[in-house]
């Protein structure tokens, strides 16, 4: 039976309500248990004997029952067990406080593994609530005398439950089908995988553990290598139209522009421009974070695309966006004579005698959502396809956008932007051999966004600062979490909170709402108010998270901060800060957790998208990323940055088999290939 058809329901002691929990941690089937992996091990493995105790240093024995008894205290209530234990050396007095069930599975006689701290007492030596197993006959034990893992918990599961269903996971699927070849195997030295599974959550020595992490290590880079060569393949073998460079109408194009494009912004472009000239698919990504101007470098290569008489296809995740880039380029595109359109699924309805079908199909420049794809609209000369914000597109809807157009024979060139933080050569590494563009810095003059922490009795001050801004021309967001899962759009609270305000802060300013459940007409004409500053205020949902542009807006205020990732608070704070005037970003919040404070203060210390991703990382743990969208990466990225010589030998490896068609008879490998490529886009 395939792992991922076995649910974790079958296993022994995983009722509704565990199964429920474990959700919480992605753990759906028995496969996403082998492969939640513990956060570290404790070596428990050393057992002491009874005489050589030295007291308060956590030790491990392992001795006989003689008495065991559980008893309430008189005054306080409290539930106390007491025990006495012997190994062949002494005996040992051992307590447990509120734990009265212990007495059940505990009995006279039996042999037990007890790990915990000896406390000096009035009556001698004492054993305080220790960890507990009883030793089986002819069983390795599971939770002490051993090198112990722990996992990543959430709330109503234990080390002892995570270990126990583990352990007979394994048990249930090992040995399984390694999905790489043995020849690579071999030559890399690399454990089995079965065997690489066992050892990386019940390892027996240290060895025996690096080189299960080895071996999975190897495994996650790989695959991501792997994909990079098979796609890049692909592409090579399919024909673009040539796009000449119009040297001319381009750098006219450029002198035009109201401000001066950085060194990295014309680098980029150039490679663009260049790329496009060859009868290959382009299939470029470019990454800058939020605010190094990411959209004027597309616009060039759209405008040169145009140039050569084909049309241009931008692609943004949301409405607010596809208005925006639509505005914006018409704009750039002023003085040259260029037809722009926009088709979004609710847009084509609004304005229906803007864009007729015939207008879109017509347009020299076509923004939309992927409104654009799903409704099969075919363009007959599409010469480059643009995907803004790549990784909030589905790797189905990019492939449907490449075949929609592809139609004539020719593949459109494809040019996928992304604010996603990797440093240049970790991407490259990454990506294997995949074109990579980086805009590396911000246009010249912007300055640090200053960001503070806001504690409850600081909201006052902050409002009084926003108010002097707001006197002085400046414009503000204000976003607000999800209150209630069941709220998706986080309407409710939104709404309080721009009552709130506009009734009690703010009576006033000129305050406004944005949230998902709007019209697209009243969307439109919120951001529009915002962008002509006839807006003071815009209280936002998590909506205006991506891409927009407001050169004006200064200050960006988080309600609830703590329940928003630092990278999606770093493209909160991306909002701000886009012209060259100070900016502030203020995070409320009203916890005082010193996790969620620690994790904020680096947002005040650091304006590194990438730096910020990965200290998310490693703060939140790889347990808390898992199962979700971005964790495919943010994990490899980790992976990558801790093994560099794993990724050249991974690099190699993955240009083998491509080389050797070595994928062909490995279904097992040609699935994760697949998998990987459902999370994270190389195309
Ligand atoms: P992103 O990379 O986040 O998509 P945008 O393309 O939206 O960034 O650009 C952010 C803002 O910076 C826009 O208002 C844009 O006009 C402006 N901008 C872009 N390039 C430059 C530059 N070289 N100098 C000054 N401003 C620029
Ligand atoms: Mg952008």
């Amino acid at each position: 039976m395939p792992l991922n058809d076995i649910f974790i329901t079958d296993l022994h002691g995983v009722g509704p309500k565990v199964a429920e929990r474990l959700k919480v941690l992605g753990i759906r089937t028995v496969k996403d248990l082998i492969y939640y992996l513990p956060r570290e091990h404790e070596d428990l493995s050393v057992i002491t004997s009874i005489i050589d105790i030295v007291p308060n240093k956590k030790i491990t024995v392992r001795g006989t029952i003689e008495r065991i008894r559980s008893s309430k205290t008189r005054w306080k209530r409290m539930n106390i067990t007491e025990a006495c234990i012997h190994d062949t050396t002494h005996q040992l007095r051992v307590t447990w406080f509120n734990q009265p069930y212990i007495t059940e599975s505990l009995k006279v006689g039996d042999e037990v593994l007890l790990s915990g701290t000896v406390k000096h007492t009035k009556q001698g030596l004492n054993l305080q609530s220790p960890e507990y197993e009883k030793v089986q006959a002819h069983t390795v034990p599971t939770h002490i005398g051993r090198i112990v893992p722990k996992y990543p918990l959430t709330a109503g599961v234990t080390q002892k439950q995570l270990r126990y269903f583990v352990k007979q996971s394994l048990k249930r699927v090992l040995p399984i089908t390694d999905h790489l070849p043995q020849s690579l195997i071999t030559r890399y030295h690399l454990l089995p995988l079965s065997t690489a599974l066992q050892y990386i959550h019940f390892p027996e020595s240290v060895q025996q553990f690096q080189e299960a992490k080895k071996r999975l290590n190897f495994d996650e880079l790989f695959i991501v290598q792997l994909a990079a060569q098979l796609v890049r393949n692909d592409m090579q073998k399919l024909r673009a139209p040539i796009l000449q460079f119009h040297e001319k109408e381009i750098k006219s194009f450029v002198q035009n522009l109201p401000f001066q494009l950085t060194t990295a912004q014309r680098k980029t472009s150039w490679s663009i421009l260049q790329d496009i000239q060859k009868p290959h698919p382009m299939n470029r990504l470019l990454i800058g974070d939020v605010g190094s101007g990411k959209t004027v470098v597309a616009a060039m290569a759209m405008l040169n695309a145009v140039l050569n008489g084909f049309q241009a296809v931008l692609m943004a995740p949301t409405e607010i966006l596809a208005t925006q880039h639509a505005q914006y380029l018409t704009q750039l595109f002023k003085k040259q004579s260029i037809r722009v359109a926009v088709h979004t699924a609710h847009r084509k309805t609004a304005h229906h005698s803007i864009n007729t079908p015939a207008q879109l199909l017509d347009a020299d420049i076509i923004i939309g959502t992927h409104a654009l794809i799903q409704e099969g609209i075919t363009f007959q000369h599409l010469g480059l396809a643009v995907i803004d914000e790549q990784h909030r597109f589905g790797v189905t809807q990019r492939k449907m956008l490449k075949e929609q157009a592809g139609k004539n024979g020719m593949m459109p060139h494809l040019l996928s932007m992304s604010a996603t933080p990797i440093p240049r050569t970790l991407a490259l590494a990454l990506y294997g051999d995949l074109d990579l563009s980086m805009i590396d810095e911000l246009p010249a003059g912007r300055k640090t966004i200053i960001t503070k922490i806001v504690p409850k009795e600081k909201r006052f001050a902050a409002y009084e600062f926003i108010q002097k801004q707001v006197e002085h021309g400046e414009q503000v967001f204000v976003i607000c979490p999800l209150i209630e899962p069941s709220d998706m759009l986080g309407v409710k609270s939104v709404q309080e909170e721009f009552n709130r305000l506009h009734a009690e802060v703010f009576p006033h300013l000129r305050i406004a709402l944005l949230h998902g459940k709007m019209k697209i007409k009243e969307k439109d004409a919120i951001m529009l108010n915002m962008r002509n500053k006839k807006i003071d205020i815009l209280v936002a949902t998590s909506v205006i998270e991506v891409g927009v542009d407001i050169p004006n807006a200064t200050i960006m205020l988080i309600e609830g901060a703590e329940r928003f990732g630092l990278a999606q608070l770093h493209q909160f704070r991306g909002r701000v800060g886009r012209a060259n005037t100070q900016s502030y970003c203020f995070l409320f919040t009203d916890s005082a957790a010193p996790n969620t404070v620690k994790r904020l203060h680096a947002l005040t210390t650091s304006q590194n998208g990438f730096q910020l991703a990965e200290y998310d990382l490693q703060f939140r743990g790889a347990g808390e990323m898992y199962g979700t969208e971005q964790s495919g990466l943010s994990t490899t990225v980790l992976t990558a940055l801790q093994n560099p010589s794993l990724v050249e030998l991974s690099k190699q490896a993955a240009k083998e088999t491509v080389k050797q068609h070595l994928i062909d008879a490995s279904p097992p490998l040609q699935e994760r290939v697949n998998e990987l490529l459902r999370i994270i886009h190389l195309e």
